[in-house]
């Protein structure tokens, strides 16, 4: 059963409404509002809500100049270009337009909207917030301009653009939430507008506990990483300049303030009923990075729809005609002939290869072993592992039938380890590369590429460092096309993998070197074999994946979690259980 079906009954409060806050969305391949992981899960996200016909808004900034494209030179040389898009031929605009006041001066801002329809035809509109007005200071109008761009000033002036910009904005349209929904810590100075609207024009130092109570009644907040760079932090010095004196002196009263500088992650777990971790691990490493709050996991999920190849969408609506309105029922994958499983794969396979040969003009084989490796080039996540021991990847290659390595990832253009990582990988690829075995880097990683690549390739390798993969998306998108992942068991796949059923796990070990030779281990002797000898075996792995994780790690079942125990745990239609619910307590 799903509960997009029994919502109504669950919420009958019409005025039970969330906001969804998120610095960056990923709302159609050829708009450039997103970076990487976190816009893709919040677009996946809206996309679920509008299937689920759920009752939800969206805030997020314009990002006129869009995310950088992405060029590699020979060497593997990132540079980067600005990606402008004509938000008004994309975007509707509304009419009202407020003032938030920053550095004691006040900035407008109004905003275009975008509506994401659902399968049913239910709307969520996403609300893209735009400081260029012609009334404001000229330096204020380029303050939506560059996402993750400029420095920590312009980060925190976009951050209350987004967090008290938003709620005014979502004010004055009318749009009256009980639940706002922080997508990361971007969004957390939507609590301060909240605390101001309490205080009803009386100054925040008269605030009482109460009142702050009264605000985190209504707000809920997601963390997602534990990569310390990823948690926003403010000197105090520029917290007092641009917030103000009165503002930071109540963050200060209220716990935010960490090692001497304002902590957005505080800001907004100190804000918030509700705190979850984006799968069962990270739950534990959040738990321990902030031992005085009390947060909860709810894993990550794709958009089932969005991610499934052409060729497996037309083999689960044959199979499981209502599986876009009810993602559960990709469990019944289990029963698709294997033959049906073997042609989808071909087509998507098929589709890679024309593209890789139409960006690159290298023709790889459809009947090769192809690896897939692409994600953002962040240290942590390794991409040259798979390059620990290269003679023995030659070898592995000559002795096994051959193999192809898809690599693509854009490093944020500050991050001189990440583009290291880049250059290391594609010099090694001219230096291996052979009749057994190609090596290619695909530039400009983006939604388009994702899906091809985790549709296209027969397996999805993971090579993050051990605890920093908070979830990981990439490999439930290839879980949907019958892909399975080879990774270290870190973020989601400790709750994915069953060895040998939905793919393999690397092992874990402190040393480097081991944990490559149990990646070596799984090619030589499981993966190769299993795949050029016993391709009826590993058919059967291709439906298992689909059944056993394409069912699960959707944002429907992700959303179905939230709405039952963050944003509405008080309207649930059965008495809540004595005991912690053992997946959130776990
Ligand atoms: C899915 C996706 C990501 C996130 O992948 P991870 O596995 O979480 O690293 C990043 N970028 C793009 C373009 C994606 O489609």
């Amino acid at each position: 059963m799903s509960l997009s079906s029994g919502f109504v009954s669950l919420n009958p409060n019409e005025s039970s409404r969330i906001a969804y806050f998120s610095m960056e969305i990923a709302v159609a391949p050829h708009m450039p509002t997103y970076s990487g992981g976190l816009g893709v899960l919040a677009g996946d996200t809206l996309r679920s809500a509008a299937d689920m016909g759920l009752p939800l808004a969206a805030v997020t900034l314009a990002h006129r100049k869009g995310y950088f494209r992405q060029h590699l030179d020979k060497d593997g040389v990132q540079t980067e270009e600005p990606q402008p898009w004509k938000i008004e031929e994309k975007l509707t605009p509304e009419k009202p337009v407020v003032t938030i006041t920053l550095e004691e001066r006040e900035v407008a801002l109004r905003a275009w909207r975008y509506d994401l329809i659902g399968v049913s035809g239910h709307r969520i509109p996403i609300y893209f917030l735009d400081t260029d007005l012609q009334q404001n200071d000229p330096a204020d109008r380029t303050l939506t301009d560059q996402l993750y761009g400029g420095d920590g000033d312009y980060r925190l002036r976009q951050e209350i653009v987004l967090g008290m910009g938003g709620v005014r904005f979502l004010d004055a349209l009318g749009y009256r939430a009980t639940v706002y929904h922080m997508n990361e810590g971007h969004a957390a100075l939507l609590t301060l507008a909240l605390m101001e609207d309490q205080m009803n024009g009386a100054p925040l130092s008269s605030a009482k506990e109460a009142n702050a109570a009264a605000v985190r009644q209504h707000c809920v907040f997601t963390t997602h990483t534990p990569v310390p760079a990823g948690h926003d932090r403010f000197s105090l010095e520029q917290a007092n300049r641009i917030l103000g004196r009165d503002r930071l002196a109540f963050l200060e009263r209220n716990g935010c303030i960490h090692e001497g500088l304002l902590n957005m992650t505080y800001v907004a777990l100190s804000f918030s009923r509700f705190v979850n971790g984006v799968a069962m691990q990270h739950g534990k490493v959040s738990r321990s990075m902030f031992p005085e709050y009390n947060i909860s996991a709810i894993t990550n999920g794709v958009h089932a729809a969005t991610w499934t190849s052409a060729a497996f969408q037309n083999i689960f609506d044959r199979h499981m005609p209502r599986w876009r309105q009810d993602n559960v029922t990709l469990r019944y994958a289990i029963d698709i002939p294997e033959e049906e499983i073997e042609s989808a794969h071909a087509a998507a396979k098929q589709l890679l290869v024309d593209a890789v040969a139409q960006r690159t003009g290298v023709a790889l084989r459809t009947d090769v072993f192809t690896i897939g490796f692409a994600r953002r080039a962040a240290t942590y996540k390794r991409a040259d592992l798979l390059f620990t021991d290269p003679e023995r990847l030659v070898r592995c290659a000559h002795e096994h039938g051959g193999l192809q390595i898809l690599y693509s990832g854009k490093a944020h253009p500050a991050d001189e380890p990440g583009k290291a990582k880049i250059r290391h990988v594609i010099e090694l690829a001219k230096k291996l590369n052979s009749d057994a075995l190609h090596i290619v880097y695909l530039e400009n990683y983006e939604w388009t590429l994702g899906a091809l690549l985790t549709g296209g390739v027969d397996v999805w390798l993971n090579t993050p460092k051990r605890p920093y993969e908070a979830s990981g998306t990439s490999g439930m998108k290839a879980a949907l096309n019958g892909v399975p992942s080879l990774s270290i068991l870190d973020g989601w796949w400790i709750e994915g993998w069953i060895e040998g059923v939905t793919g393999w796990a690397i092992e874990d070990h402190e040393d480097e070197a081991a944990e490559a030779n149990s990646l070596y281990e799984h090619l030589e002797h499981v993966l190769l074999p299993l795949f050029y000898e016993q391709p009826q075996q590993w058919r059967r792995i291709m439906r298992s994946t689909i059944a056993l994780n394409g069912s699960f790690f959707n944002t429907q079942r992700m959303l179905e979690q939230y709405v039952v125990n963050a944003y509405f745990p008080e309207q649930r239609v059965t008495e809540p259980a004595a005991e912690p619910e053992p997946a959130l307590a776990r």
